[in-house]
């Protein structure tokens, strides 16, 4: 099996898994225990929550545990609007988000009568900035917009988008970093909310945080005990929770090493792809180079998922959350790309695990199917 499907999941670093192992077997009392037991795990989970925040250069406080970005990605946008709407009721998000945060929007519209407005994105994928200027007013009190898109790679221009939503309006700004961290430096000092998962970046499912500015009120999703602040109850996921720094460590210590070495691989990639027949790339000068997504013209994207499956290889097809609906790719039709473009592409995602070799076998693979059923 040969795997270019980093972008919905990666395998967990071995250094994370023994420390996990551990912690599963040492640290089993409940955080909130008051007796010695669980006060160290109420220590130990304080010194990630630390160590998280310094690596980010945030404070601790501004660290919230969650089960996943899924759940981040509610908190802060739920979480925010509820207890906000007093402040006016028009929300802003990009048509080209994550399931998460599309869904998210789409219930605070139905269920809770909110104004919404997605602003579209550029034929490269990022958000068209002159929407964003023209859509911002004094009723808007959240943008919700993603770092680095999942389907494409494309990545937003964070700080000026920021940096124009606080001067002109008093919004504030929401970032999914889920496909950025460990790829790029992410800015908080610019951002009011941000997001990110374990999994993206060789660490644990199940596994994520929020950041959130002290000053900001969440309507709790999860009610229960005074975990993370009182604003997500549950017995916290102590053993997770603080493996969670070492992730990251691990992930930031050699950031801009992978980065050189995967940009020299997808350059590669790409190059190969461009000298087949029928094929167009969709990954640009403006994406991080960890995602290549590309169309098949004459091969459909099942069809190419299947055969590349049956010859060992992983990619996906749109991002794995729209794998199981029929829809096409909302994010390429979203870039001007058309039904017939959406429907044929594929996502190859890459590491610094992923070798020359394996690109060089998945050319060949990519070439016969090419071959095989490119009479559609
Ligand atoms: N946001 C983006 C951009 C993602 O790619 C993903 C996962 O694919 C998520 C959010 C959700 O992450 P999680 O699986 O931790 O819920």
């Amino acid at each position: 099996m040969i795997y270019f499907d980093y972008a919905s999941t990666t395998p967990l670093n071995q250094e994370v898994l023994s420390a996990y192992t551990k912690l599963l077997q040492q640290v089993y009392a409940n955080a909130d225990s008051l007796h010695a037991p669980g006060r160290e795990a109420q220590r130990l989970m304080e010194k990630s929550r630390a160590q998280i925040a310094q690596l980010l250069s945030v404070k601790a406080d501004e660290i919230l545990f969650t089960s996943c970005a899924s759940e981040a990605n509610s908190t802060a946008i739920k979480g925010f609007a509820l207890a906000n709407r007093h402040r006016g009721n028009h929300i802003i998000t990009t048509c080209v988000e994550h399931s998460s945060v599309l869904k998210a929007f789409a219930q605070l519209e139905a269920e809770f009568g909110f104004k919404i407005d997605y602003l579209p994105v550029t034929k490269k994928g990022i958000v068209n900035a002159e929407r964003l200027h023209q859509l911002l007013n004094k009723d808007t009190i959240l943008v919700s917009l993603m770092y680095v898109n999942n389907e494409t790679g494309a990545v937003n221009p964070v700080i000026e988008l920021c940096e124009y939503i606080h001067q002109h309006s008093r919004a504030m700004v929401h970032v999914d970093c889920v496909q950025a961290l460990g790829k790029l430096s992410i800015p908080l000092s610019c951002i009011d909310m941000a997001t990110f998962s374990a999994h993206k970046i060789y660490g644990l499912k199940g596994s994520a945080f929020l950041y959130k500015q002290r000053n900001i009120k969440l309507l709790p999703l999860i009610n229960g005990g005074q975990q993370e602040q009182g604003i997500r109850g549950g017995t916290s996921n102590a053993p997770a929770n603080i493996v969670l720094a070492k992730t990251l460590r691990l992930a930031l210590e050699k950031q801009d090493e992978h980065y050189a070495y995967v940009r020299s691989l997808r350059d590669d990639l790409c190059a190969k792809l461009q000298a087949m027949e029928n094929v167009q790339i969709h990954s640009n000068d403006l994406c991080v180079p960890h995602i290549v997504n590309a169309s098949f013209l004459n091969v459909g994207s099942e069809i190419m998922l299947n055969a590349l499956d049956e010859r060992g290889f992983c990619v996906s097809a749109q991002s794995t959350c729209s794998s199981r609906s029929k829809a096409h790719s909302y994010v390429l039709a979203a870039m001007g790309l058309g039904e017939h473009i959406a429907t044929h592409s594929i996502r190859i995602s890459l590491s610094h695990l992923t070798t020359a070799d394996e690109v060089n076998q998945l050319i060949q693979a990519l070439k016969e199917i090419n071959h095989d059923y490119g009479t559609e």
